[in-house]
């Protein structure tokens, strides 16, 4: 157990920019049910520890259940899509994430509320606005990591960290935005340690 008593210490609210999933050289394939908006995409609520490891799949009896779920799928389509191929309705990616961290903080959040919560995190952070109200669009244009960093932090009052991937050119981009969120999964709070891994010091945004 963690310092708090609880199976982990706080969460990585993980949002990722489709744009960027897609234009790698791998490519991405679009939900059966349609393009999704061209904002940002949940990817998981994480727990973490503070020494920055992670428990992940820790209760093979707990499996997914779509059922527990179906009043959110209207919602979950298109804030939570899948943009890996084949092709899928995005309900194997909410598996993958409900057993491998979901189920991780199961003593807290139940299935409806762990999606529920990561639903409600991503409107209490609206990042795409974050980044239009400090002229950061996907324009395909290139931006300081400290602007987007800053305009992030502006707008949410705490410091994101954020994940680059290369485009096919090879091109470092904005692909995914860290928030930490306490173990309730509802408040926002500075991160107790950050992730690891290179960006430019300008990154591109690209257009979805
Ligand atoms: P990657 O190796 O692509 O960064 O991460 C692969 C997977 O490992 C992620 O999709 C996520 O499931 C998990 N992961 C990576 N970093 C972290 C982290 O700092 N915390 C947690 N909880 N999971 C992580
Ligand atoms: P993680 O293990 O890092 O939490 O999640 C990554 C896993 O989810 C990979 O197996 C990946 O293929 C799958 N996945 C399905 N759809 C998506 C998506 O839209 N984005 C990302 N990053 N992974 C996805
Ligand atoms: P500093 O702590 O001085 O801002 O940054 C230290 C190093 O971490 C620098 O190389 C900087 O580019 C990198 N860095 C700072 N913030 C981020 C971030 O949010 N994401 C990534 N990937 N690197 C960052």
């Amino acid at each position: 157990l963690s310092a708090h008593g609880y199976a982990y210490d706080f969460f990585y609210f993980v949002q990722q920019w489709p744009g960027s999933y897609c234009d790698t050289s791998s490519g991405c394939c679009y939900p059966s049910y349609g393009k999704p908006p061209s904002d940002f995409d949940i990817h998981g609520l994480w727990p973490n520890y503070n020494n920055g490891s992670y428990p992940s799949n820790c209760d093979p009896n707990n499996p997914f259940d779509l059922s527990k779920i179906q009043d959110l799928v209207t919602s979950l389509r298109p804030n939570w899509a899948s943009l890996a191929c084949p092709s899928s309705d995005s309900t194997s990616f909410w598996q993958h994430e409900w057993e491998k961290h979901g189920t991780c903080s199961e003593t807290i959040l139940d299935e409806h509320s762990y999606f529920q919560d990561a639903l409600n995190l991503k409107s209490m952070t609206n990042l795409l606005s974050c980044l239009k109200s400090a002229n950061i669009s996907p324009n395909g244009g290139s931006y300081t990591l400290t602007s987007i960093k800053n305009a992030i932090s502006a707008c949410i009052g705490h410091v994101p960290w954020i994940e680059c991937n290369k485009d096919a050119s090879g091109r470092y981009q904005l692909y995914q935005v860290y928030i930490c969120v306490d173990h309730s999964g509802t408040t926002l709070i500075d991160c107790p340690v950050f992730p690891t891994g290179a960006c430019g010091s300008s990154i591109i945004f690209p257009t979805f």
